[in-house]
């Protein structure tokens, strides 16, 4: 598995340092506001569970599944809600955990979802950000990193549902993909 990165770009102490900070702003914006924090699987569950770690006021939490359709490395903009919330929303001041912002459109689609339900609040949390790849106005509230357009594993992100356990961020090396 570790033969199949070319680079890492995020240590696991650079992650933990980033996520720690995420945390404590978290701490301070949402103290007595008992915010449901939703990750969104599979990818955010790594940073899901650091992140609630680091929080130092009363959360709960919850988990959603959605696929987007489209190739391994590209969403279309269909998202289809494989797994939903166990608890309502409405109300309640809402954080999405999300691992990755790319075109925006899996997020724009959720944000759509629970303002229907009526939210009283929504904020994004996303640790990576890949701007140049947006498709809809949308910007994280919250944000670990901005990166290149680059294809990034590890963390509890995958290409075809491998290297999620790998705890830094790396790049693949270009003939995994051709296989
Ligand atoms: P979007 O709808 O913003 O285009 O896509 C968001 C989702 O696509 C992310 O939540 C993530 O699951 C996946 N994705 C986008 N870029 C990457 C990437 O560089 N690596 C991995 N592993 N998944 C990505
Ligand atoms: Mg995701
Ligand atoms: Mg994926």
């Amino acid at each position: 598995m570790l033969n199949d990165i070319q680079e890492v770009l995020y240590s696991e102490e650079e992650l933990q340092a980033k996520v720690a900070e995420l945390g404590a702003q978290l701490s301070v914006e949402y103290a007595d506001k008992n915010p449901l924090v939703i990750c969104v699987l599979k990818g955010a569950f790594i940073f899901m569970s650091d992140l609630v770690q680091n929080i130092t006021v009363p959360l709960e939490l919850d988990f959603m599944a959605v696929s987007s359709y489209g190739s391994s490395t590209k969403s279309s903009g269909v998202v289809k809600i494989l797994k939903d919330l166990d608890v309502p929303v409405e109300g309640r001041h809402v954080i999405i955990v999300e691992d990755i912002i790319d075109s925006g459109l899996t997020l724009s689609y959720l944000i759509d979802v629970l303002e229907r339900r009526n939210a009283l609040s929504i904020a994004v949390v996303a640790l990576f950000d890949k701007p140049k790849r947006r498709t809809v106005d949308l910007e994280p509230d919250y944000k670990g990193f901005t990166i290149p357009d680059e294809f990034v594993v590890g963390y509890g992100l995958d290409y075809a549902e491998k290297y999620r356990n790998l705890p830094f961020v790396g790049i693949l090396k270009p003939e995994i993909y051709s296989h």
